[in-house]
């Protein structure tokens, strides 16, 4: 039996991180009413997390979104990168204006709370009701609308109800009847944005690998001569640090590695130095049914290789609402949202997996063999079309005073 539309109700969405607040922009942009529901509150969201890269695909849909120049001023456009070993002998070098898709904008690095705060201030901006502080619990789904449950025991009605919450989602768990066990990549990343850029490149990706002791990492511009660097090592799943210990953990990992790692991290306050293991998802095509479905680390959390989690968070919310602006019947709205979305999801999602199994091959002779002569094959045959289909932005019918992304 189709849904009925339901346009009286608003759209709910639970979680206001990158995806949560892209979704809520593009769809008040739209017209359609939609009202946010965030467990923390707005301090601890512009704080959270150091640098992010919001390759090209990602930024040409905020542009869509009115962002494009706000997110240039606040962050640092992005023109390369180059990848060192333990001696700072180049391996790898890229430009990513080879790659980037006519029409796109560029990429840009910039701190993740600069970036939620841009987000945040654009949906109110547009008339989005936030409302902070508010943890969502589970939902009732029915033929004609949506009941979202929230902690402290109030239910609000709505169309459809996003579950925009993370890798840890509410909705994901009712969705699948218990929430799927997350996957501990066997990394975990200090991580912290130093407050001088400590001769930096601007515009640059600068990333290494120390062999001997498989410590990797990346450092780069947020804006303002800032610079977000990260240090990610093999760990036990569950291993803590002592309280206070982070910047001298980092110290050490550093300390192997030539120059700017080092220099960053002894730039960096002490207090600004945070720990995050990496946890993703099994893949699933499951996103939603009814009146649910499910967008960015909710639907398909991925390792942090090659920095697509957030974008591909920000390609669905655009989706999302073009999708749910073109259709009468919302139902139909979020089924055609997941249609389109999910191979797009799949194929970066493989592109990840495979950098991620890469440096996993403990056979010296094997490993021998993959890095001189298999890999600069691949590298060369591979890169274009790597880069070429990450950065291709979503096309969605341009809204009110839009222009079609990609077009
Ligand atoms: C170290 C690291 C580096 C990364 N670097 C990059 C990068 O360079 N580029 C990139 O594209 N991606 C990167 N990512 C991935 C990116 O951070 C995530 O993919 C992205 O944040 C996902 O966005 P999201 O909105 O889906 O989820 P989240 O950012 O997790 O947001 C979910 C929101 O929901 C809220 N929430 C959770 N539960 C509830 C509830 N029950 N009720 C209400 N609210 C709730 C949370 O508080 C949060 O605000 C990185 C990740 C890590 C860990």
């Amino acid at each position: 039996m189709p849904a009925t539309p339901s346009s009286d109700k608003p759209i709910l969405i639970a979680g206001a991180g990158i995806g949560g607040l892209t979704a809520a922009l593009a769809l008040a942009r739209r017209g359609l009413p939609v009202v946010v529901f965030e467990r923390r509150e707005a301090r601890q969201i512009v704080m959270a997390g150091s640098g992010l890269t919001i390759w090209s695909n990602a930024t040409t849909a905020l542009g869509e979104l009115g962002l494009g120049e706000e997110l240039f001023r606040r962050g640092e456009e992005v023109r390369g990168g180059r990848s060192v070993n333990e001696h700072e002998r180049v391996i790898y070098r890229m430009r990513t204006a080879r790659y980037t898709w006519p029409g796109s904008l560029p990429s840009v690095s910039i701190s993740r709370g600069a970036l939620a705060d841009l987000l945040m201030t654009a949906c109110e901006n547009a008339g989005v009701e936030i409302h902070l502080g508010t943890r969502c619990s589970g939902y009732e789904d029915s033929t004609d609308g949506v009941v979202l449950k929230l902690e402290d025991g109030e239910t609000v009605e709505g169309s459809v109800l996003i579950g925009a919450d993370g890798i840890r989602s509410a909705v994901l768990t009712q969705l699948h009847g218990g929430l799927p066990e997350p996957l501990y990549t066997g990394r975990s990343t200090y991580r912290g944005i130093s407050p001088t850029s400590e001769g930096l490149e601007r515009g640059l990706i600068y990333m290494f690998h120390h062999a001997p002791t498989k410590v990797g990492g990346g450092a780069w511009h947020t804006g303002d001569d800032r610079v977000a660097w990260t240090l990610s090592t093999l760990t036990e799943p569950g291993r803590r640090d002592d309280p206070g210990t982070l910047k001298q953990r980092a110290t050490e990992l550093a300390d192997p590695l030539p120059g700017l790692p080092a220099r960053l991290v002894a730039a960096t306050p002490a207090e600004a130095v945070i720990r995050t293991d990496i946890f993703y998802h099994d893949w699933r095509e499951h996103w939603g049914e009814g009146r649910v479905t499910l967008l960015g680390d909710a639907a398909h959390a991925m390792p942090t290789d090659l920095g697509q989690g957030a974008c591909q968070a920000i390609e669905d919310g655009v989706v999302l609402a073009d999708e749910l602006a073109r259709h009468t019947d919302p139902v139909a709205a979020l089924r055609a949202y997941e249609q389109r979305r999910i191979p797009r999801v799949r194929w970066v999602r493989q592109q990840v997996m495979q950098m991620v199994k890469w440096p996993q091959i403990n056979n010296r002779v094997v490993k021998w063999a993959v890095t001189k002569i298999v890999a600069p094959v691949l590298i060369a045959f591979r890169t274009r079309t790597l880069w070429r289909g990450l950065q291709q932005p979503p096309r969605t019918t341009p809204g009110p005073g839009q222009r079609a992304a990609g077009a």
